[in-house]
């Protein structure tokens, strides 16, 4: 079992510019709040904001916020690049709502020996809980204390973006095209690209800084629906039920039942998609369910969201008509169909990786990204690794050498667009 060092963390900010501005974005609490009414969600995102404009001000380029806590900067191109196809660059500001995002104490775990990692308060990563880990032995691996979540997603993004844009400004050498970096807000709760327009940002392509394991390009996401389903029950005295009660709850858990149980998030991977309910609540007089329904192909959605309204109608058949219905709500589409069209671009980004000593892995996400809406929008849009593993809770951690091999890979991507036609 390994340990985990303050100090080593320390001696590393000293050496390495992008570790040390990680760990200082990774100060500010930007935890999303789904509940939330306001735009963005939490006050700490705008704070964060003002604290990025600040830094990109220094740097001599001119950020702005936008009253939605947007910041973005447009970066002229180089001498003589002016006609390069233009590049929009984006990382989200917020962290997840699962874990807290206050009062963060990286560490880190040098040259880790692939056993299990003890976190400062007794958590324990291992491969129950991160089967990856293991591919990074030998490397350096920054992690919390175990109290709260990391913010790998997406303050490393964030960290290679600024980091891009500080050399950019430092070397000379470094010729691009037209460029557009975006901090995004409120990602994790599905809502960053309700704040952005396409046409605003002007570009021609787009890419997320937004990934995880090395060498993952995810070109793929789901297709996705949300539904709410009311049941309306016909609630009377158990003495006298007989025959006549109808139970709302008993409805909804037949719904629920009639549902494939062999397509669930937990019994499902690859390619398959699922039908997933996240809450349910109520009395025998009415209840609500709420559900998410995910799938690869445009097609395999259209049969899920007609599996749901076939259930629905059975069940109106069998009680009385209007016990049942559903309000179904379209969150975001498959990148792919729209990437597939595009794939100069992506051999662009693959030549990128292999250029920063990277094996490219297509990967296909179980979600959906900044990039499935951007792209569905007319910005193609991939998503770049940023080394981090293990998301959204107190595992969350960062490969140090993936971390700096995907500001290369960024880079790279920045100063080869000129080979697009
Ligand atoms: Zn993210």
């Amino acid at each position: 079992m390994q340990e985990s060092s303050v100090l080593d963390l320390e001696n590393l900010c000293g050496v390495d510019p992008l570790v040390n501005t990680f760990c200082e974005l990774i100060s500010y609490d930007t935890k999303a709040d789904p509940d939330s009414t306001t735009v963005p969600s939490s006050v700490g995102q705008l704070r964060f904001g003002a604290y990025l404009l600040s830094a990109i001000n220094k740097l001599g380029l001119k950020g702005v916020q936008d009253n939605n806590g947007v910041v973005s900067v447009s970066i002229p191109a180089s001498e003589g690049m002016e006609n390069v196809k233009s590049l929009c660059l984006l990382a989200h500001m917020d962290t997840a709502p699962d874990k807290s995002g206050a009062d963060i104490k990286p560490a880190l775990v040098k040259n880790y020996d692939g056993s299990g990692i003890r976190l400062a308060n007794s958590l324990v990563i291992d491969e129950s809980v991160s089967c990856a880990l293991k591919e990074f032995k030998g490397q350096d691996i920054i992690v919390t204390d175990g109290n709260t979540l990391l913010g790998a997603d997406d303050k490393a993004g964030i960290a290679i973006l600024l980091r891009l844009m500080h050399e950019i400004c430092v070397d000379s050498n470094l010729k691009h095209g037209p460029l557009k970096i975006i901090f995004s807000v409120d990602e994790e709760i599905g809502k960053s690209t309700d704040h952005l327009s396409v046409s605003d940002i002007d570009c021609n392509y787009g890419v997320t800084v937004d990934g995880t394991k090395e060498g993952e390009l995810d070109i793929a996401t789901f297709n996705a629906y949300g539904a709410v389903v009311n049941f309306k029950g016909r609630s009377v005295h158990t003495a006298v039920a007989y025959k006549t009660l109808h139970n709302a709850l008993m409805i909804a858990n037949e719904f629920i039942n009639m549902l494939p149980a062999s397509q669930r998030p937990e019994t499902t991977l690859g390619d398959e998609g699922f039908y997933h309910i996240h809450d349910l609540s109520g009395s025998t007089d009415s209840a609500t369910l709420k559900m998410i329904i995910r799938d690869f192909t445009k097609e395999g959605m259209e049969q899920r969201l007609e599996t749901v309204r076939s259930i629905i109608s059975f069940l109106n058949n069998r009680y009385s008509k209007d016990t049942v219905d559903a309000k179904f709500t379209f969150q975001y589409a498959n990148m792919a169909d729209v990437l597939k069209d595009h794939e100069d671009y992506i051999s662009l980004i693959k030549d990128a990786y292999k250029d920063a000593g990277v094996k490219v892995s297509l990967n296909k996400v179980r979600g959906g990204t900044d990039g499935s809406n951007l792209s569905n929008r007319g910005l193609p849009t991939p998503n770049i690794f940023t080394g981090g593993l293990n998301c959204h809770g107190p595992y969350e951690c960062l490969v140090v050498s993936s971390f700096n091999k995907a500001y290369s890979v960024v880079r790279n991507l920045v100063t080869s667009m000129h080979k697009l036609s």
